[in-house]
């Protein structure tokens, strides 16, 4: 039997009722991410993006998740202490059904990564810059077994390596036909 190893989860505790929809995480988020770093800013580009609606007192900041290829057939309707929130407002995906977590040249899809390319930051940029601390960062140890590990880690690095030679989005694609067999 394998010994299990430890792993640390990451993750950001959002919490809507602080938030006021100022939109500096995306400002920090965008720059952060520019080449060179912090060479310009623009929402669009952000892996944070929050759902604004004033009116009513709506603002729901939302992390780049997964890509999907197909938008959902059937769509939820949230009420929430008396406030209605729109059909795709809690949804992570990169999906067709919107242009948010879109890299807005490109089209390839947007994924938080928890500003992991700086290992010197205490916590994710999106969180610094938070004055109104609606953005919580938490860490938490985990034991998975060296099986686990090993896979994820050669996934990780298959993947890039298919990327560099062939771009993104034939990997997307191909994976996406390949799930579809499967
Ligand atoms: S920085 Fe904080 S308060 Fe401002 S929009 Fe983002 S989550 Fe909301
Ligand atoms: S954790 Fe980093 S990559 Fe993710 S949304 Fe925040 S600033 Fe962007």
């Amino acid at each position: 039997m394998t010994e299990p190893k430890k792993k640390i989860i990451k993750r950001i505790i959002i919490d809507v009722d602080k938030c006021n929809g100022c939109r500096g995480c995306e400002v920090i988020c965008s720059a952060f991410h520019s080449a060179p770093r912090y060479s310009s800013n623009n929402p669009a580009r952000s892996r944070i993006r929050v759902i604004r609606e004033p009116l009513s007192d709506i603002y729901v900041p939302v992390y780049a998740g997964e890509y999907t290829a197909a938008e959902c057939a059937g769509r939820d309707k949230y009420k929430i202490d008396g406030k209605e929130y729109e059909e795709c407002a809690f949804c992570r995906a990169s999906c067709p059904s919107r242009d948010i977590f879109k890299e807005p040249d490109s089209g390839l899809p947007l994924k938080c990564d928890m500003c992991e390319s700086d290992p010197t930051l205490k916590e994710p940029m999106c969180v610094q810059w938070c004055l109104a601390e609606a953005l919580v960062y938490e860490e938490r140890e985990e034991e998975v077994t060296e099986e686990d590990h090993e896979v994820v880690e050669e996934l990780d690095a298959g993947l890039v390596a298919l990327a560099n030679k062939h771009g993104w989005s034939k990997v997307r694609d191909a994976i996406e036909r390949n799930s579809k067999k499967s």
